[in-house]
């Protein structure tokens, strides 16, 4: 059966990996985390003390960064040269800098080629904020997922509770606000629907429910 590519594309914490890595997992697929790579950057620009807004120091920090992916008991892990950061890179201090960091074109173009050879084999589930409209312009199903901003807030409180990350639910909806302004209004890639996705509104959806309705998609797209 020919294999397929799945971008998921929409707001802050609309549970686009929780999608992704679930439908990932039903089609035997791989799971690119792409806001990880977004974040492992943003992450070797504050331990290093690199101004993001200065192009030399830019061009000069991708030189020496290398993300991977790595699954370590079940878990999609982000290394970044070498170095398990999957749970340095959800750290607050990294949500507040990454959506700024990702305006610049250096970091989004190092970054998209890496994607794309990433899914040169199709046979991938992507997440993120450009997957339909830059990174995979042809992949055969996309997915704009929304939910109310309030439900967002209060899922992405649970989440990081459950990882042992204390954050304060008016400091986590300020972000996720912040964050959906700057990339919907960035001049290179925003954020936006690609004009062929299909629009999933999850607020009042459980998982299974929004699962079920997604695979039902790309069943559909996969069996041509
Ligand atoms: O997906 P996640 O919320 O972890 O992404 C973190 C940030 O990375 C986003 O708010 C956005 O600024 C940036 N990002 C991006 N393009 C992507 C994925 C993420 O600009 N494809």
């Amino acid at each position: 059966m020919s294999k397929i590519i799945v971008a998921i594309d929409g707001y802050s914490s609309c549970g686009k990996s929780t999608l992704a890595k679930a439908m990932a997992k039903q089609l035997h697929y791989a799971y690119l985390d792409s806001g990880a790579m977004y974040r492992a950057v943003t992450l070797y620009f504050m331990n290093n003390g690199v101004d993001y807004q200065v192009p030399e120091a830019v061009e000069s920090a991708l030189a020496n960064i290398s993300i991977h992916f790595e699954r370590i008991n079940g878990e999609n892990c982000t290394f970044l040269n070498g170095e398990n950061v999957e749970r340095a890179i959800r750290d607050m201090r990294v949500s507040d800098l990454v959506s700024p960091v990702s305006t610049i074109s250096a970091v989004r173009r190092a970054m998209v080629r890496q994607q794309q050879s990433m899914g040169r084999r199709r046979g991938i589930v992507a997440d993120g904020r450009d997957i339909g409209t830059v990174v995979f312009p042809d992949a055969e199903l996309k997915i704009f997922l929304t939910a109310d901003i309030d439900v967002r807030t209060s899922r992405r409180h649970l989440e990081l509770a459950a990882k042992g990350i204390d954050a304060n639910w008016d400091e986590i909806h300020h972000n996720l606000q912040e964050r959906d302004r700057i990339d919907s209004t960035r001049d290179d890639s925003p954020l936006r629907r690609a004009e062929d996705a299909v629009i999933i509104d999850n607020t009042l959806l459980s998982e299974q429910q929004q699962l079920a309705k997604a695979m039902g998609l790309a069943n559909e797209r996969i069996s041509g």
